[in-house]
């Protein structure tokens, strides 16, 4: 792995060599690079500096082995809403179209398990048992079997989907229930069924009831998007690794990206912004007529920032982030077959809670957590992180235990993770005045200093929110330089 790269000499480089104003993007993450791609388009001179020795950030694809065609596994983002307009542009501007596969989800083939108390159950089978469940605690029975059906999925899916702080919200809370599968009966229901053992279709669901999420209790509200996305049938993934998106801006840049680039000082002056770097134990200062600052918060705010408004350090210090940990095994064999499993995820549960199934291959994401249970496993060495993880699927899939099953395991700690510290940001509980403030804060300039990143958009968590981030901070700057405005549309 070379200690820096110039990719300026690509095939796919742009020819022209810009001479506009020197622009230093930092962070080579999907908002840097696409702030640094669009800042080369408008003649901006773009020098990129990444701490770690790859680009990509939160889109990680780790292969097995050297060669492009090596099984691998998403270790960060991993599919794609259709509706989410600025990837999918950037999906075709990149010419990566011919790689677009459905990205089957959790909870959405029948022979999917999810872990029922003591044993796990495939999804077939669980849904009329979670029905009966669900009738035994309401006050009153009547109720039509369609309601019981979607309200025991949504149930399961925020129990699979969301940390631990928001599961017991709406099952610790009988008359909730009672008025949400109330509200159901008042509504037709059959778009969203497709028969009484198949999961229903939320996401079609809430698009078409969208004051439905009012009934749930605060806090869920806001991240009921989130689990409705992610259970969605509307998903793509890139065949060959989501690393492509980072790894073609990066090869269509006219200017440099140079990795191993530590930076651990900003100070934004009036008419210029000083950088320090640090790059083989050596010390580099530079000063830039702009710079665009798409590094984490949570990474940030282990920066030496000089110059910069109280409320801007406010922001950095306190924007909360979520941590999220992805192990995978490389299997021997698609042992997950002899189920009749060819696809989607279950709900493992325990402290491992999802596992993604490959649509061809054997490289199984064994684990895949978000919050308290990220964090627990982020804090365990790698060797007893994958042990544990082992184990525990072992109570849904036992073959996992048998000698030489596990060919090789990665995993990724996002929340222990050096240069990021944390998974995504998350604004829950906040009231929308609190949120439009923190959006407001978050991606406002400092002088000649821009911020972008998933932390500075309304879709946080995404890389859609990244690259919407990325734009409106190109527009700024060019804004600022040429005193009009553009306003950029996906
Ligand atoms: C486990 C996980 C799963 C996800 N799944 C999905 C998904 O399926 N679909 C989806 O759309 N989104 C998903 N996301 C969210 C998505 O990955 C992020 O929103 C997006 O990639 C963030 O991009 P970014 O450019 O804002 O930040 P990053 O990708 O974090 O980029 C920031 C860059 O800054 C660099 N950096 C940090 N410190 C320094 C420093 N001091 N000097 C220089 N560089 C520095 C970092 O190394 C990094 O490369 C997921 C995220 C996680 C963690």
């Amino acid at each position: 792995m070379p200690r820096s790269i110039v990719l300026c000499d690509s095939p796919r480089a742009r020819t022209v060599r810009n001479r506009g104003p020197q622009v230093a993007v930092l962070g080579a993450g999907i908002a840097g690079l696409v702030a640094a791609y669009e800042l080369g388009g408008l003649g901006y001179d773009v020098a990129v500096y990444e701490a770690s020795p790859r680009v990509g950030g939160r889109i990680h694809t780790h292969r097995f082995g050297s060669e492009p065609s090596a099984p691998y596994a998403e270790l960060g983002a991993m599919r794609i809403p259709t509706k989410h307009r600025y990837t999918m542009r950037y999906v075709s501007e990149l010419d990566l179209v011919d790689r677009v596969r459905p990205f089957r989800t959790l909870l959405s083939e029948a022979g999917n398990y999810l872990w029922a108390g003591e044993r796990p159950v495939q999804l077939s089978r669980a849904i009329p048992a979670l029905v009966a469940a669900l009738q035994e605690r309401l006050p009153r029975a009547g109720y039509r079997d369609a309601s019981l059906h979607f309200a025991a999925f949504l149930i399961l899916a925020i129990e699979a989907v969301a940390p631990v702080r928001m599961r017991g919200l709406l099952t610790g809370n009988p008359m909730q229930v009672a008025r949400l599968v109330d509200r159901l009966d008042g509504i037709d229901l059959q778009p969203y069924l497709s028969g009484p053992d198949r999961p229903a279709r939320l996401a079609e669901f809430f698009l078409d009831n969208p004051t439905f999420s009012a009934l749930l209790p605060h806090g869920l509200d806001r991240f009921i998007d989130d689990i409705v996305t992610e259970t969605s049938a509307d998903l793509v993934r890139l065949d060959g690794g989501m690393d492509a998106l980072p790894r073609r801006l990066a090869d269509a840049l006219a200017g440099t990206v140079s990795v191993d680039h530590r930076v651990v000082g900003i100070r934004a002056r009036r008419r210029d912004v000083v950088i320090e770097i640090v790059h083989a134990n050596r010390t580099i200062v530079r000063s830039y007529d702009y710079v665009l600052c798409a590094i984490p918060f949570s990474a940030l705010r282990h920066i030496r920032l000089y110059d910069l408004d109280e409320d801007k350090i406010g922001v950095v210090r306190d924007i909360e982030y979520c941590s999220a940990t992805k192990v995978a095994f490389y299997c021997r064999e698609p042992f997950w077959c002899d189920d009749g499993i060819s696809g989607g995820a279950s709900f493992t549960g325990g402290g491992i809670r999802q596992t993604y199934y490959p649509d061809d291959g054997s490289v199984l994401l064994a684990s895949y957590t978000i919050g308290e249970e990220a964090d627990q496993l982020g804090r365990m060495n790698p060797a007893d992180r994958h042990e544990y993880v082992r184990q525990q699927l072992a109570n849904v899939h036992p073959r996992i235990l048998e000698p030489g099953m596990i060919r090789a395991a990665v995993s990724v700690a996002w929340g222990q993770s050096e240069w990021t510290r944390g998974g995504c940001t998350v604004r829950w509980g906040k009231s929308d005045d609190q949120v439009a403030q923190e959006i407001a804060l978050a991606g406002s300039p400092q002088s000649r200093l821009f911020f972008a990143g998933e932390h500075c958009s309304k879709n946080p968590a995404w890389i859609d929110g990244a690259i919407e981030s990325a734009l409106d901070a190109v527009d700024a700057i060019d804004a600022d330089r040429t005193g009009y405005s553009v306003r950029r549309t996906a």
